[in-house]
């Protein structure tokens, strides 16, 4: 039975093997384990998500997801199946979704951190913890709480050929916005350009300030990277733009640089609005559920996998996603069914 250790702190990205090591040195007996009034718990899959660098810490480090425990398993949001229960609430055959150990097999006490899910719109489980999941969540959410968007505005999204991203531009395009997506691939353009994105680019390739200025000023930017992108964007904006701050991943993995062009936000009367989405998904959760999956399974949303074959391969995606080698939202496939 694998699992996967959290092994050294890492300094700049995060190393296969090194930061994370797979481990096979326990063996749990699937027919034999005590449950003690639990659950024995399957992992399907497992979410590989930007944040989770963050997670990689020294424990004094106050920030607002714990830390990592050296030597022990990570754990991230993913879907699993219940193989056998003595715990009334849970049945044999339930799917949960929320917060797992890197495990194969876990045995649980309680629904603490989960939930079930009841698939009644037969997308694949590993949805759910992407589009129908927190990174869909992200997008949903903070667009409604924080983009005041009106019909014929213009939108700047980075990353924005990722789970957050790609949902972004879809909900900016059905509220009328004109639509402009960066990201680093010709492959990710193309995918921005099929979610509705009226100006896709390559930021590797073509110049961020450029295209801002033949096709801005904008009135929203939604910010996955910070750093130069955020730079950029700032010059871009228009008196009264809102600045959704969702993520800074250009910073994770090196600390960041300070932003020059701050003053900006002053003389434009700009309103930067931070979020965590936990913090949101009291106000919006049921609505979110209500409203989204359905949506991903007609086809009218679009979504895009990459999916890492193996927990084997949770150090290989965790550093994928810090470069930007995942060509879609990142998930590990740990067993079928
Ligand atoms: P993605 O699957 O899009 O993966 C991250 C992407 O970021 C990479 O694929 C890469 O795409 C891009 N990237 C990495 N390094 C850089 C860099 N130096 N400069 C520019 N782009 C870079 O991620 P998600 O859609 O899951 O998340 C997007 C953002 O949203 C992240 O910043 C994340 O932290 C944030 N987030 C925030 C939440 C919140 O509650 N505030 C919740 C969930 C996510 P590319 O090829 O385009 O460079």
């Amino acid at each position: 039975n694998g699992r996967v250790l959290f092994n050294s702190i890492p300094e700049g990205f995060p190393e296969p093997g090194k930061t994370v090591v797979y481990d096979t040195s326990e063996n749990i007996d699937l027919d034999t384990v005590p449950l003690n009034g639990g659950f024995l718990l399957k992992t399907l899959d497992l979410s590989i998500d930007p944040y989770m660098r963050g997670r990689m810490r020294a424990p004094e480090k106050k920030s607002y997801s714990p830390p990592f425990l050296l030597n022990q398993p990570i754990d991230g949001y993913g879907v699993g199946v219940v193989l056998r229960s003595e715990l009334p609430e849970v049945k044999a055959g339930d799917h949960l979704y929320g917060f797992f150990k890197h495990v194969q097999y876990d045995v649980r006490t309680n629904l603490e951190g989960l939930s079930k899910l009841p698939n009644e719109h037969g997308l694949s489980w590993s949805v759910y913890v992407g589009a129908a999941g927190m990174p869909g969540k992200t997008a949903y959410m903070a667009w409604k709480e924080y983009s005041q968007a009106k019909k014929g505005e213009t939108v700047f999204v980075s990353a924005g050929a990722g789970p957050v991203g790609s949902l972004v531009i879809q909900f900016a395009k059905a509220d009328g916005l004109k639509v402009i997506g960066s990201a680093g691939s010709d492959e990710k353009v193309q995918f921005m350009k099929e979610c509705g994105a009226d100006v896709a680019f390559n930021y590797k390739t073509t110049n961020t300030k450029e295209v801002l200025e033949k096709e801005g000023p904008i009135d929203i930017f939604w910010d996955n990277v910070g750093g130069e992108t955020l730079e950029a964007a700032l010059e871009a904006a228009n008196v009264n733009a809102r600045f959704i701050e969702c993520g800074m991943i250009s910073g994770y993995n090196s600390g960041g640089a300070p932003i020059r062009n701050l003053f900006h936000v002053v003389s434009k009367s700009i309103s930067m609005h931070g979020f965590i989405v936990s913090r949101l998904e009291p106000k919006y959760g049921k609505e979110f559920y209500e409203t989204i999956p359905h949506k991903l399974a007609s086809g009218e949303l679009k979504h895009r996998e990459h999916v890492f074959d193996g927990l084997d391969k949770v150090g290989e995606a965790l550093l994928a996603v810090q470069k930007g080698t995942n060509k879609a939202k990142a998930v590990v496939k740990v067993a079928d069914e």
